[in-house]
């Protein structure tokens, strides 16, 4: 493929100990599944040169496209709690970045493209069933409104990679404004490398918060941007009933978009303990302590940012200790505005959390649908009558009843009219999210009849995550009472 990918590549530059290079392993008959065209575009690539034989033989790193210069990047981390000095790229290989149309640097990398000398025993392979659960997932999460990686394509390889049981390989061509994590800076703060740490700082300040290079204390304004950007994004996970599953430290990006969907899952009905990821077997990353494992992996960058802070030790950890104390804060203040928009409030009122709460509470006694139940109340807000919808959410209907009477004296309040209302409440609470058990469908559709039917009507309903849709039960519906869910690692 002659030069159909305007490269423009910055974290090759950096110190050659930040990275290795490598190339992609070839893949023995690639094909795609799936062009994202629109994301193409945005990125200045042509969709129909990335769909012929050459484009594709890219994607699944069997050619390194003019301008490429492939690496696997150095991080450490620490998973549930436990600090690993070196983990790095072990299956995914960083192309190179591009400018898209809108000025925005972004990285382009291929997940599942082989071994890398950061792959300790992985094979460096995917399996086809999470690049479609990234893919869809990821997607989902764009049209939501929630600041994510993207998904570019996916391609099978037409090799088997070998899990639980044997299962067709594939790739996924990843775009994120950056792949550098939270443990990319405890890489370099454990090994006492302050050189390199500052490197990386001054490149992270340039390419994602430039405003920091104009403060007076610039590594200090860049530890607070990335805690406001954080709180932000925990806080919309919140209010989507998205669940990370394994927030380690080498899984949270610095730019703050969400990233490495793994065990990632939407929670169906609202129960603040919600795990579904195998091996969080202690619930460390349960859908409600998402915010406190935030503040705490944002405490391990802080701590690796130390020696930046301050010529002085103690003042360096007095300065780090401030702007961390402020996360609570930055995510309540986020999180209460996301809550008020999902009822329906305009104005400020000081109990508008206590009455988000209250319905919270009464959700996750009555086990009602977190999707269903916040969609619902857009039309309740404009007719009472749509309270029928309801209240049969929960397992006592009488319990969304007297949380209903506490609301309209609420809404009564505020002059707002009812059909605008309704239709703001509708721009945030979305009808329709990747459930698990269409993530499924998609899945076993895809890996065990090659169909690719599923996975095609699952996305293209994501896509309008705020539209009702045609009444098809299967998306708009409460999901089929299953036996407890669980996802897998292992993408
Ligand atoms: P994760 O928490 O799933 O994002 O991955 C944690 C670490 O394990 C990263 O360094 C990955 O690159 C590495 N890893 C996961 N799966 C594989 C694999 N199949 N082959 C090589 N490395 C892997
Ligand atoms: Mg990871």
């Amino acid at each position: 493929m002659t030069a159909a990918i305007p490269f423009d590549n910055s974290y090759v530059r950096l110190p050659s100990s930040f990275y290795a290079r490598v190339l992609p392993a070839p893949a023995p008959r690639p094909q795609l599944v799936k062009l994202n065209r629109a994301l193409a575009e945005e990125l200045r690539i042509d969709p129909d040169t990335l769909a012929t034989p050459e484009g594709i033989a890219a994607l699944a790193g069997n050619v390194v496209p003019r301008g490429a210069e492939p690496i696997a990047t150095a991080y450490a981390g620490h998973q549930f709690g436990h600090f690993v000095p070196r983990l790095g790229d072990g299956r995914a290989i960083l192309l190179g970045e591009v400018i898209g149309r809108d000025g925005a640097r972004r990285d382009l990398q291929l997940k599942g493209s082989g071994r890398t000398p950061f792959s300790r025993n992985g094979d460096g392979r995917a399996a086809l069933g999470p690049v479609l659960r990234e893919y869809l997932v990821s997607e989902a999460m764009a049209a939501l409104g929630v600041p994510t990686t993207r998904a570019l394509a996916a391609v099978t390889t037409g090799e088997t990679v070998f899990r639980e049981r044997a299962l067709p390989g594939a790739v996924l061509a990843r775009v994120a404004k950056s792949h550098i994590r939270v443990g990319t800076f405890q890489f370099f703060a454990a090994r006492g490398e302050v050189e390199n740490l500052r490197a990386l700082a001054d490149h992270v300040i340039a390419r994602h918060y430039p405003e920091a290079a104009g403060a007076a204390e610039p590594y200090r304004a860049l530890l607070e941007q990335i805690i406001g950007r954080q709180a932000g994004v925990v806080s919309q996970w919140l209010l989507v009933g998205f669940i990370h599953g394994v927030m380690n430290t080498d899984n949270m990006s610095i730019a703050g978009e969400t990233i490495d969907y793994g065990p990632c899952a939407f929670m169906d009905a609202y129960d603040p303990a919600t795990v579904f990821s195998s091996i969080d077997a202690h619930g460390r990353y349960a859908y409600g302590n998402q915010p406190a494992i935030a503040h705490w992996n944002l405490t391990r960058l802080a701590e690796s940012l130390l020696p930046l802070l301050a010529g002085d030790g103690e003042a360096a950890v007095t300065i780090a200790q401030d702007e961390i104390g402020k996360f609570p804060r930055a995510f309540k203040d986020a999180y209460v505005a996301g809550v008020r928009a999902k009822l329906g409030l305009a104005d400020m009122r000081d109990d508008d959390l206590g009455l988000a709460q209250d319905l919270l509470d009464r959700m996750s006694a009555n086990r009602a649908d977190f999707t269903l139940t916040f969609r619902g109340l857009c039309a309740a807000a404009q007719d009472d009558r749509a309270d029928a919808e309801l209240r049969v959410l929960f397992d006592d209907p009488r319990s969304y009843d007297e949380w209903a009477v506490r609301w309209r004296a609420r809404l009564h309040v505020e002059g707002r009219e009812a059909a605008a209302r309704g239709a703001a409440m509708r721009r945030v609470n979305p009808a329709l999210v990747p459930r698990n058990h269409l993530v499924e469908a998609a899945i076993e559709a895809a890996v065990d009849r090659q169909d690719f039917l599923v996975f095609e009507q699952v996305l293209e309903a994501l896509m309008k995550p705020f539209e009702d849709g045609p009444s098809d039960p299967m998306f708009y519906g409460l999901p089929p009472a299953g036996p407890g869910y669980r996802t897998f690692c292992g993408t």
